[in-house]
């Protein structure tokens, strides 16, 4: 049954949109959220590493991390996902980190991250006993948290339905309806939904709902890759950062492991590409060695079959399993051991790739450009999980008053419209 109307649609389940639908519910409005995968969590909200870092982000980003952060804290009262509040250690591994370490705390110290500080070989092994191996000091954020991200995505989903939300699974999103300058809600494969808002959270796929409307999102869809050890004995509590390896472990004794700082990412090549090459070109130049290319043949032969690059019957109604590196993530467990030697042992159990929407300038998109009563929210370039309450809040502002407190001057689509700058980190 389609259910007509609703005051706010919103488009996907991942950490976002159930975020925002289940502030929305809470705030009174009626909600319809619309998935095209069988459940929540299914995209990068699922195979995220489950790290919640408010350390060694972009400034501009701080404030939404801070406030997530406290977001999650409450959440976790509730008691049904796992969170550790492990603190967060961002491992120096080579010495010529040491300038950006120094930079990144002054950044966070800036905007009020007193605890954040840097510590030496001796002081981590306060933090973390069993890191007796090689590396040349950390910078520690203690209020820096984990969580198990499917369960944490699934949280903020049955909350949502608790508060009278209708999400729906297997249901696509196939247009935007605008008229006269707003938005007036969604076109599904059950006909429309009527609405006075939409919030669009369709994580590397909202450019081609997007584009229904006018709007260009520049998106670049590419693989990351995680991998899960098989319980080892406890060994830390705080989640680890460093250039060759991203890892926090699990209450069960499982470890969490990826590329970390190292991140060596793919992308499909496709005829979308051309669409933002202005854009991609100095990207992917500058991260060369870092993003791996390939023509994606199956996607191009969609496209030229559909006479569109960006179009949403170009949108899969399930995305197909993304290919593991698994060499990256084996060698990234290996490098965890020379700090931690303990886990020399410890064997793969499971691995997993997921979708990353990168952007040009490696910032978020947080906007509402028009038709009115349509908000944006993607971009979130591999470490927007963190973020995900925070920006839930953020949405259910724009799309009930069109106005929030937080300051997104660092995250509207027209600063694309001129040269942005290159990220100094990938991921
Ligand atoms: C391997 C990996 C590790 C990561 N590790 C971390 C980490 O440790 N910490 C961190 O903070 N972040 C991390 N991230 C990033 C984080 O996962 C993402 O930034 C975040 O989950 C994005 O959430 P989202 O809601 O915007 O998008 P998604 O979770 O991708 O959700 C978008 C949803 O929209 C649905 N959808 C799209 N189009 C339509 C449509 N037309 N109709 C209906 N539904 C639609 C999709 O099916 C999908 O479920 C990681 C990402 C990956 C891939």
């Amino acid at each position: 049954m389609n259910p007509g109307t609703a005051d706010v649609v919103v488009v996907g389940a991942g950490i976002v949109g159930v975020c925002a639908a289940a502030e929305l519910a809470e705030r009174g409005a009626k909600v319809v959220l619309l998935e095209k995968e069988s459940g929540p969590a299914r995209e990068g909200s699922g195979r995220a590493q489950g790290s919640l870092r408010v350390q060694g982000r972009h400034g501009s980003e701080l404030a939404l991390a801070r406030e997530a952060l406290d977001r999650w804290h409450a959440a976790a009262q509730d008691g049904d996902f796992e969170l550790v509040r492990g603190g967060n250690l961002y491992l120096q591994t080579r010495p010529e980190e040491a300038t950006l370490l120094t930079a990144l705390v002054d950044e966070a110290r800036r905007v009020g991250f007193d605890s954040v500080e840097l510590l030496t070989p001796d002081q981590v092994r306060e933090h973390v006993p069993a890191a007796t191996g090689d590396f040349l000091g950390a910078m520690w954020s203690p209020t820096d948290a984990q969580c198990q991200p499917d369960q944490g995505t699934a949280h903020f989903a049955a909350r949502a339905e608790r508060h009278g939300a209708d999400l729906r699974y297997g249901a696509k999103a196939t247009r935007l309806i605008e008229t006269g300058g707003r938005i007036r809600g969604v076109d599904t494969a059950n006909g429309p939904i009527h609405a006075g808002a939409v919030v669009l959270a369709g994580g590397v796929w909202t450019p081609y709902l997007a584009r229904t409307v006018g709007l260009r999102v520049p998106i670049m869809p590419v693989v990351m890759s995680e991998l899960e050890t098989e319980p080892v004995e406890p060994l830390f509590a705080a989640t680890l950062r460093a250039f060759g390896f991203g890892a926090r472990q699990r209450p069960n004794g499982q470890v969490v492991v990826s590329a970390g700082l190292n991140a060596r990412v793919r992308h499909g090549v496709s005829l979308s590409d051309l669409d933002g090459l202005r854009h991609w070109a100095p990207r992917a130049w500058s991260f060369r060695k870092s993003i791996g290319l390939r023509l994606d043949w199956r996607r191009i032969g969609q496209q030229i079959r559909h006479r569109k690059v960006i179009h949403p019957a170009l949108i899969p109604d399930t995305s197909p399993e993304p290919t593991v590196d698994l060499p990256l993530v084996d060698a990234s467990l290996a490098r965890l051991a020379t700090v931690i030697p303990a886990l020399r042992t410890a064997r793969r159990a499971r691995s997993w790739g997921g979708l990353v929407d990168m952007t040009p300038d490696g910032l978020p998109i947080i906007d509402a450009p028009g038709p009115a009563g349509l908000v944006t929210i993607t971009g979130l370039c591999g470490h927007g999980f963190t973020l995900g309450p925070a920006l839930g809040a953020t949405a259910a502002d724009l799309a009930t008053t069109g106005r929030t407190e937080r300051d997104l001057t660092a995250f509207t689509l027209n600063r694309f419209d001129g040269k942005v700058a290159q990220p100094q980190l990938l991921i």
